[in-house]
C-alpha cells in the first residue's frame, strides 16, 4: 500500500482544512464515551471515517459524501457546524440589510455567574426563557426588527468541581431611530436591568453591549466579525480534551446530560422571516455534508477521491 498518499483538502483561499485534527479529537472523544459507558460511543468513533470527495481539474474539493454521527459534543461535527452556521448566518444579515437599508446592528453578551454541572441544565433553559422576554420588554422592543442568539458554555477547571461559565450572545437587528434619544436608546445599565429581571437575578449580572459597525468584512467590530461570534462553537474542543482524563470525563458526563435537546442558535424576528424565506437547512439536527459556502464550489468534477482514516497511522489516506 505505499503509493497512498495523505488527503490534502484545501479551501479556495488555500487554507488546509483540518480533517486529521479533528478526527483525532473525535476519536480521544470517543474514548472517553465509552469509559463512561455511553451506548454512543461505537457510533461517535465511526464519525468520518470514510470521504468520499468530487474533486474538479484544479483540484478543489467538496464533500460528497461521508457518514457524521452528529453528537452535540463532537469536535468533527461542531467544526461542520460552525461553518454552516456561519455561512447561513452571513447571507441572512446580507439579505437583511437588503430588505431594511437603515437597520443598524447591535452586538449584546448577556452573562450570569458560573455554575454547577448539576444547575446547568435549568439554567440554559431559564436563558433560554429569559431572552424571549426580554425581547417583548415595551423599549427593547419598541425598535426591534430582529435577533439571532446563540449560547456557548466555557468551562473553568477548578479544585474541586470544574464550573461553567454560560452566556449567550445575541445580534440585534434594530430600525435606526433606536440611537435617538433617551426614550429610544438603550444604555448598558438599562440592558443589564432588563437581563437581570428576565433571568430574576438577586445580583447585578455583567452584559455588555456594542454597536456593529455595517460593512460585512472581517474587522474587530464588523458585522462578519459579529456573525461569527455568534456563530461559532458552543463548547470549545480544548475545554474537554485537556489530557487530564479525570477532569476531561466529569466535564464531558456534565455537558452531554446539559446540553440534550437544547438548541445552540435561535433566530427572532425578521432574520426568522428571512431564515424561512432563504429555505435555509436547520443546522442541529440537519446535513453536515453540504455546509452552504461557495468556499466549496467546485467547477467541472473530474473525478471522484475517497480517503479512509488509518488507525495506525492516525491520518486520512487517499
Ligand atoms: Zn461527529
Amino acid at each position: 500500500m505505499t503509493d497512498r498518499k495523505v488527503l490534502v483538502d484545501k479551501s479556495r483561499s488555500g487554507k488546509v482544512r483540518p480533517w486529521r485534527e479533528r478526527k483525532l479529537e473525535n476519536l480521544q472523544y470517543g474514548d472517553y464515551l465509552q469509559i463512561l459507558n455511553y451506548k454512543k460511543a461505537h457510533r461517535v468513533k465511526e464519525c468520518g471515517e470514510v470521504l468520499r470527495f468530487v474533486e474538479d481539474e484544479q483540484g478543489h474539493k467538496k464533500l460528497a459524501q461521508t457518514w457524521f454521527c452528529h453528537s452535540r459534543l463532537c469536535p468533527l461535527c461542531n467544526w461542520r457546524r460552525a461553518m454552516k452556521q456561519s455561512n447561513q448566518l452571513t447571507q441572512i444579515l446580507e439579505e437583511a440589510v437588503k430588505q431594511r437599508k437603515t437597520g443598524r446592528f447591535l452586538f449584546l453578551t448577556l452573562t450570569v455567574e458560573n455554575t454547577t454541572g448539576k444547575q446547568l441544565k435549568s439554567e440554559l433553559r431559564q436563558m433560554g426563557r429569559a431572552i424571549r422576554d426580554l425581547m417583548r420588554y415595551k423599549k427593547p422592543a419598541k425598535n426591534l426588527l430582529g435577533y439571532v442568539r446563540s449560547t456557548e458554555v466555557t468551562v473553568n477547571h477548578e479544585a474541586d468541581q470544574p464550573m461553567y461559565h454560560h452566556h449567550m450572545h445575541v445580534l440585534l437587528f434594530v430600525k435606526s431611530l433606536y440611537f435617538k434619544g433617551s426614550d429610544n436608546y438603550i444604555s448598558q445599565s438599562e440592558w443589564t436591568g432588563y437581563w437581570q429581571r428576565a433571568m430574576k437575578l438577586n445580583y447585578v449580572p455583567i452584559v455588555n453591549v456594542e454597536a456593529v459597525k455595517p460593512n460585512v468584512d472581517r474587522h474587530k467590530n464588523s458585522l462578519l466579525a459579529s456573525a461569527q461570534e455568534t456563530a461559532k462553537y458552543q463548547v470549545k474542543s480544548k475545554d474537554i480534551l485537556t489530557n487530564n482524563q479525570e477532569q476531561d470525563l466529569q466535564v464531558i458526563d456534565d455537558l452531554e446530560q446539559a446540553l440534550a435537546g437544547s438548541r445552540q442558535i435561535s433566530y427572532g424576528g425578521l432574520l426568522k422571516e428571512i431564515r424561512k424565506q432563504l429555505q435555509l437547512e436547520d443546522v442541529e439536527n440537519g446535513d453536515l455534508i453540504n455546509t452552504d459556502s461557495d468556499d466549496q464550489d467546485t467547477d467541472q468534477v473530474v473525478r471522484e477521491i475517497v480517503a479512509k482514516w488509518d488507525y495506525q497511522r492516525n491520518n486520512y489516506f487517499v
